[in-house]
């Protein structure tokens, strides 16, 4: 909880402002007492019936001066923690953006949603009030026992007595509920994943008939929320009746041995009364005082979920000294690169060169790991050993931000983001004009597809894309990055959901945009390998061929299996 003292730093001139109008309402609320007793002591032994008019009155203007402290102290209160969480917010999606593929490779989004949204917002209701009633609540005692100690050291001693009482009860109950929030914040997350996903997995699950079993599911982990959420329910209720007890005892106490000391003469009778008076006050800070530890230890166990995310290292960063790259101009190789995603390799000793401006083919069966093996070129993931080099220059002393803008990829499965088909195209162009944009649909043989729309290029895709069909998706993808004018363009398999006539014309399009410039184009049309300069082929993560397509058509079983397998060779006119 420490930690979020930077984020409250900014802030510090008006929490200090509510901290002086805490300690005035925890001075008003212990003033009364002080008048009763004098009115007990002082005025009545004197007759004097006028005073006891200034003594109401003082009772009730020291009440309406606590009520509009409270209120202008809520209004501040609320105010400064909604903008320190706003910070903190702000801050948790800036760092998640930051981090890299592997992070999100073994993290649940769901757990990442509830630690953006309402671990933030348990740790709000804490600030906001949680915290400031601690605060109001020890002055309180603090006044209340340097009020006692005024009247008579024996009092003060007497209610010294009640504080182990508390500070045990304090102790026990934090450890107790502490586990039982921990595992509620955990549950959240496990809860908030899984219907998300399985919300956006919809169409699978009505398809296979899963709805049954995923609502067993569903029904098992809210199961295991509810059981949580009541056991936390269980310990807190613990709470009242022990404090009901506590003041109880005390008050017998304290009536007890003050009557022994009014009688004694040690302290009057005025301050006994009064005493008893503070008794009644301390009832509030004493009840809430459970319901704040659970507050408290509520919104640490979020305040540990947030610093853990803060706290995540992205595998991805820029060297010093990096610097930008802007064009290829000699050559990209790769030399002996490895790579696992966990245990099991998945690329082995990659090693390959070509010349700027050339194509190179990738091919090979499903799962060698060509699709990895451009997601390194673009530093989604760093390689175990090896190196990659654009102008015999390693990737890493490149920027990050430099080559994922010059190197344009057209992801194997694109992801579109709800909004239109112009903000879509747009997405990483976003001064583009609209001619630019029609310029790109065209290219990618999109634009008389969108003409046709009623709307046009305003026309919404919904969530992911839904309202296009998976050809549309993958040329909208690849307008996308030809918008942007990349000096290298990286296709994965960018036209496996199109036609053979359309896959044709995109290729046209794309070579003749990128004449000159360096392609990697993971394909496996008969046309596209044979104008490529190169062909590289991947089994296992591994390299077994590289060479023309006449070469390796002519040395390479493998390679000439999967050319005759994709029965091209008939349609087009032979090898
Ligand atoms: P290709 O594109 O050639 O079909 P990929 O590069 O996508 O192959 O995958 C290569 C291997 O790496 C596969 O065995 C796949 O299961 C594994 N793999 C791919 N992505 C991940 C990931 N994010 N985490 C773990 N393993 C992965
Ligand atoms: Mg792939």
């Amino acid at each position: 909880m420490l930690r979020l003292l930077p984020f409250l730093k900014p802030y510090r001139w008006w929490f200090m402002l509510v901290g002086i109008l805490l300690m005035l309402i925890a001075l008003l609320t212990t003033l009364p007492p002080w008048l009763i007793q004098y009115a007990i002591d002082e005025v009545f032994p004197t007759g004097d019936t006028t005073w006891l008019l200034w003594l109401g009155g003082g009772i009730l203007l020291l009440s309406l001066m606590e009520g509009l402290f409270s209120f202008t102290q809520q209004v501040l209160s609320e105010w400064v923690s909604q903008r320190v969480i706003f910070q903190i917010r702000n801050q948790l999606f800036h760092h998640l953006n930051q981090l890299s593929f592997s992070f999100f490779d073994r993290t649940q989004v769901g757990d990442l949603i509830s630690r953006v949204v309402s671990d933030t917002d348990t740790l709000k209701r804490f600030i906001a009030f949680g915290l400031l009633k601690v605060v109001t609540n020890g002055l309180v005692l603090l006044w209340i026992f340097v009020s006692l100690m005024m009247w008579s050291p024996w009092m003060g001693f007497l209610f010294l007595l009640m504080i182990p009482f508390m500070v045990h009860a304090m102790w026990t109950y934090s450890f107790r509920v502490r586990p039982a929030f921990r595992r509620i914040r955990q549950t959240t997350g496990r809860l908030t994943s899984f219907t998300r996903e399985r919300l956006a997995g919809i169409e699978v699950i009505k398809l296979f008939g899963n709805e049954t079993h995923e609502e067993n599911q569903f029904q098992q982990e809210n199961q295991e929320y509810l059981q949580y959420q009541v056991e936390a329910a269980r310990l807190g209720a613990f709470w009242l009746p022990y404090s009901e007890v506590l003041l109880g005892f005390f008050a017998g106490l304290v009536l007890l041995a003050g009557g022994w000391l009014v009688t004694t003469g040690r302290i009057t009778a005025g301050s006994l009364v009064g005493f008893m008076a503070y008794v009644n006050l301390l009832n509030r800070p004493i009840r809430q005082t459970g319901f704040l530890l659970s507050l408290f230890q509520q919104a640490d166990t979020a305040a540990e979920r947030i610093h853990h995310l803060l706290d995540q290292e992205s595998a991805i960063q820029n060297h010093p000294g990096a610097q930008p790259f802007t064009r290829l101009t000699d050559s990209l190789s790769m030399q002996g690169v490895s790579f696992a995603y966990d245990a099991q390799p998945v690329l082995q000793h990659v090693t390959f060169k070509i010349k700027a401006g050339e194509t190179l083919a990738i091919v090979g069966p499903s799962g060698a790991g060509k699709t990895t093996l451009v997601h390194l070129l673009l530093r989604f993931y760093a390689p175990s050993a090896g190196e990659i080099l654009l102008d015999d220059r390693p990737i890493e002393r490149y920027t990050v931000e430099s080559l994922r803008e010059k190197i344009g990829l057209v992801m194997q499965h694109p992801f579109l983001f709800d909004g239109t088909l112009r903000d879509n195209i747009a997405l990483g162009t976003p001064d583009a004009t609209l001619a630019d944009i029609q310029q790109a649909a065209r290219l990618a043989s999109l634009d008389s597809f969108i003409k046709a729309l009623p709307q046009g290029y305003d026309t919404p895709i919904g969530e992911r894309g839904v309202r296009l069909s998976g050809g549309q998706a993958q040329r909208l993808a690849l307008a996308r990055v030809l918008l942007r004018q990349p000096e290298i363009l990286v296709l994965d398999e960018p036209t496996a959901s199109v036609d053979h006539l359309t896959d044709a014309h995109i290729m046209e399009s794309v070579s003749s945009l990128m004449a000159g410039k360096t392609l990697l184009v993971i394909a496996h049309r008969l046309a596209t390998l044979r104008s490529a300069h190169r062909i590289l082929f991947l089994e296992d993560g591994r390299i077994t061929g590289l060479g023309t397509h006449h070469e390796l058509v002519t040395s390479h079983a493998g390679y000439r299996g999967f050319i005759e397998a994709s029965g091209d060779i008939a349609g087009r006119g032979g090898v």
